[in-house]
């Protein structure tokens, strides 16, 4: 094949003596990526990523889920050549007729590995760029600020030819960081608050708790497309269900209403807890954001995060809702996010929620559900898992 991808990685090049294994991966998170779309040589070579189809492949689809790969900061095209000054002319044509238009500047940068190669980097720049600028006229040689920078590599077997940078996700790999649970809801923000920490690296599996039949099969369907979307992103998504009816029933008719919400959302924290621990899950993430709802305040938030011991992270807590669907919007989940099917969080509203709770109050409140250990031990063992992938 005469076409294949480089991808440059950036932050994870400040890795120091971890480097390798952020490195390593990168590619085995590509490797991964790519599945189903072909045969791939995939090999790294200064702080570069080459991955060359061995095959016919769908170039547009591999490009598709590199721009979902986080760690890639940008993807090229790139047209490989016969290492003739010929052949590396046409490799070039090819890549400028793409990017061709009228004022448009560009340059030459060569980078010549094989020294055996018998013309060196500026003059094969010299007379690649003179060629170029004979055969599209209207072009502009600009040297120090082209619009389009033509890069010809000159490597062992063959030479490479590319302009185009595209724009990868950027962050870490998937798994270089650890693994993290998402508390999954069918809202806007969750979905958000998982990508942003899957962008620093971490694998994620998802909590989702339901309220049947408060809560519809088709709102539980919802969470399932959302972890799918996500998967797009970070790999395979493994969900836990957690049936929460009976608990949600028993806060209803056995704690005041204006503490429901908190004590629910205290009883999600310890389930969700458990039940990351149980699959090596190291911290919770939410999808909370400073003042966004009563049971969001600053005072609430701490009455909820007493439940558990594990980290939580809440990477939208100093956001706008604004700035969170935009990310939304960005990454493809606010779609199915606004599908107006029902959370168990809704299901049970109260009129008027505590604002400025008091933590004694509320554990004082909590403490009315009869056999609440048991409750949870039940809601744990009741857990589904189902594998989604993106
Ligand atoms: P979202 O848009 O993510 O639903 P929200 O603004 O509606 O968030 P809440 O309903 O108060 O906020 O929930 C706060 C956070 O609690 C959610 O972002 C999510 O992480 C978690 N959460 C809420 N409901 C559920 C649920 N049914 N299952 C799992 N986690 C949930
Ligand atoms: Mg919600």
């Amino acid at each position: 094949m005469d076409e294949l991808f480089l991808v440059k990685y950036g932050e994870i090049i400040l890795k120091g003596l971890n480097r390798p294994v952020f490195e390593s991966k990168l590619v085995q998170n590509i490797r991964q990526k790519l599945k189903g779309l072909g045969a791939f040589d995939i090999h790294r070579c200064q702080a570069a990523i080459y991955i060359e189809p061995t095959e016919e492949v769908d170039m547009d689809a591999v490009e598709d889920r590199l721009k979902k790969t986080f760690g890639i900061v940008s993807i090229s095209r790139v047209k490989k050549a016969e290492k003739t000054m010929d052949a590396i002319f046409e490799a070039a044509v090819v890549q400028m007729d793409k990017v061709m238009r009228e004022g448009l500047s560009f340059k030459v940068e060569t980078k010549r590995s094989d020294k055996n190669f018998p013309i060196k980097s500026p003059e094969i720049s010299r007379e690649i760029g003179g060629r170029i600028a004979d055969h599209y006229p209207e072009l502009i040689v600009d040297v120090h600020n082209p619009d389009v920078e033509l890069t010809v590599e000159v490597r062992e077997t063959h030479a490479y030819v590319y302009t185009d940078k595209i724009a990868g996700a950027g962050g870490m790999p998937v798994g270089c960081n650890g693994k993290v649970s998402l508390m999954l809801s069918g809202g806007i923000d969750s979905p958000v608050a998982g990508y942003m920490m899957a962008k620093r690296g971490l694998a994620l599996s998802a909590i989702h708790f339901y309220s049947y039949p408060y809560t519809s099969e088709r709102a539980r369907e919802k969470v399932l497309d959302l972890a799918g979307i996500l998967a797009g992103y970070c790999g395979h998504i493994d969900v836990y269900i957690v049936p929460f009816t009976e608990i949600q029933l028993q806060i209803r008719d056995h704690c005041p209403e204006e503490y429901s919400t908190l004590i629910m959302r205290r009883i999600m924290m310890r389930i969700a807890e458990k039940v990351a621990r149980s699959h090596g899950a190291d911290a919770l993430i939410t999808g909370e954001s400073l003042g966004q709802v009563a049971s969001q305040t600053l005072l609430a938030l701490g009455v909820t995060n007493e439940a558990v011991s594990l980290p939580v992270f809440r990477p939208l807590i100093g956001m706008d809702k604004e700035e969170i669907i935009s990310i939304s919007r960005k990454i493809g989940t606010f779609e199915t996010s606004i599908l107006p099917y029902e959370d168990c969080c809704t299901v049970f509203t109260p009129k008027h929620p505590a604002t400025k709770p008091k933590l004694d109050k509320v554990v004082l409140s909590e403490s009315k559900i009869v056999d609440l250990d048991r409750l949870i031990d039940e809601a744990v063992a009741g857990v589904e898992r189902v594998g989604v992938n993106g």
